[in-house]
């Protein structure tokens, strides 16, 4: 039987740690043993503290645990982080002080050269890190792993592909992205309904520099940066669930139709209890990916690619669909303490 941990999860009562709870029922390895949110929660029975947004009722192992404070010490082995990144800097940094393993949703220490913003598929070695962030921050136990922004894991599994085969030199991209990428209650109804909006506070940035940390290689305890381009717009389209990602790319080297989609076919998933059996689903359907039809795929964690065509500007075209709340945030996070636990770093 596996060992089990017991987590924590700060931002508990939110969109992503309302996932984190739906996610963790029944898992193998992680036991749910705190819950924290703001000043607002805090005290209260998660059951009266949280409106809880998912399909079903609170599950019963969670509802009647009080809301804590976000800061430590938290009866748990592990914390997962899905608070907002105005305070997140800050309560992440003390957890990991305290000696806690902190697995982040959050963009505060993304882009930081000794965090690993990690994609167990495409670069579980960027862990290595984390000996050189206990050095720089004094941290003994404790220490920050983070996953990217969720736009962000839609269109860069196939770019991996791509880029481990071929080598990118430089990307265009347009992502649609669900209104609970906003966070609850999010975007206004009266704004999103009927409605496409051209433009997500501080997303394009963050969307146009994070593959290229993601794809960078890890030697000597640094990354060096992978180096090609990215353009991005970023809009938030009226569905509820799925960022999706239309993508143009130019190659370094000359490859076919039939090599580029084989390179992201054949891109491998892995072992982990919340790893789906494939990574990336390439659909031949022209009419798909859908939002609504293919987010859940492999339980919200396969990126779902359709629409592989040689551009007539570019080399090749492509659109790709994730989960934003699954892959994009919960899901992604507990694969990544899956991956740390299963290389010895937990
Ligand atoms: P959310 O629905 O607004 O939830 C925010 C959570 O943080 C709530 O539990 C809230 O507690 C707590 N919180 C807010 N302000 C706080 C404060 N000052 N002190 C302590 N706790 C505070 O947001 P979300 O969508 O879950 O996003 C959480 C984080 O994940 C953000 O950094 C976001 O960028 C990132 N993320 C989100 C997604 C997504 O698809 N939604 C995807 C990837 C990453 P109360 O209920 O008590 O207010």
């Amino acid at each position: 039987m596996a060992k089990r941990y017991s987590v924590g999860i700060l931002g508990a009562t939110g969109t992503v740690g309302q996932r984190f709870i739906q996610l963790l029922q029944g898992h193998p390895q992680f036991e749910i043993t705190a819950l924290a949110a703001s000043d607002r929660s805090a005290g209260k029975p998660y059951a009266e503290a949280c409106a809880w947004k998912l399909p079903g009722s609170i599950p019963a192992n969670v509802r009647e645990i009080v809301v804590q404070p976000i800061e430590p010490p938290l009866d748990c082995d592990i914390v997962f982080s899905s608070l907002p990144s105005t305070v997140a800097r800050e309560t992440e940094e003390a957890f990991a002080r305290a000696g806690y393993p902190v697995i982040s949703n959050s963009s505060s220490y993304r882009m930081d050269e000794d965090v690993p913003l990690l994609i167990p598929e495409i670069n579980a070695d960027h862990i290595g890190l984390i000996e050189q962030q206990r050095v720089n921050r004094g941290f003994t136990k404790g220490f920050i792993v983070t996953n990217p922004n969720c736009a962000v894991q839609s269109f860069t599994p196939p770019l991996a592909a791509l880029h481990n085969k071929f080598g990118v030199e430089s990307v265009i991209v347009t992502t649609l992205q669900a209104i609970s990428g906003a966070g609850y209650p999010g975007v206004a109804s009266l704004d999103i309904t009927d409605n496409v909006l051209p433009y997500i506070a501080g997303e394009e940035p963050k969307v146009e520099i994070e593959a290229q940390k993601i794809l960078g290689d890890f030697a000597d305890g640094i990354i060096q940066k992978a180096d090609f381009t990215v353009s991005a717009q970023c809009f938030r389209v009226d569905v509820v669930d799925g960022h999706m990602a239309s993508v143009r790319v130019n190659l370094k080297e000359t490859a076919t139709l039939e090599d580029v989609v084989d390179a992201m076919r054949t891109f491998p998933s892995l072992d982990l209890h919340s790893s789906p059996d494939r990574f990336i689903d390439v659909t031949d359907e022209p009419s798909r990916p859908q939002t609504r039809l293919d987010r859940d795929n492999g339980n919200g964690m396969t990126i779902t690619v359709g629409r592989v065509f040689p551009d007539s500007v570019f080399d090749y075209r492509y659109v790709a669909l994730s989960h934003n709340t699954v892959r994009g945030a919960a899901g992604g996070a507990i694969l990544n303490a899956e991956l740390l636990i299963q290389r010895g770093v937990i």
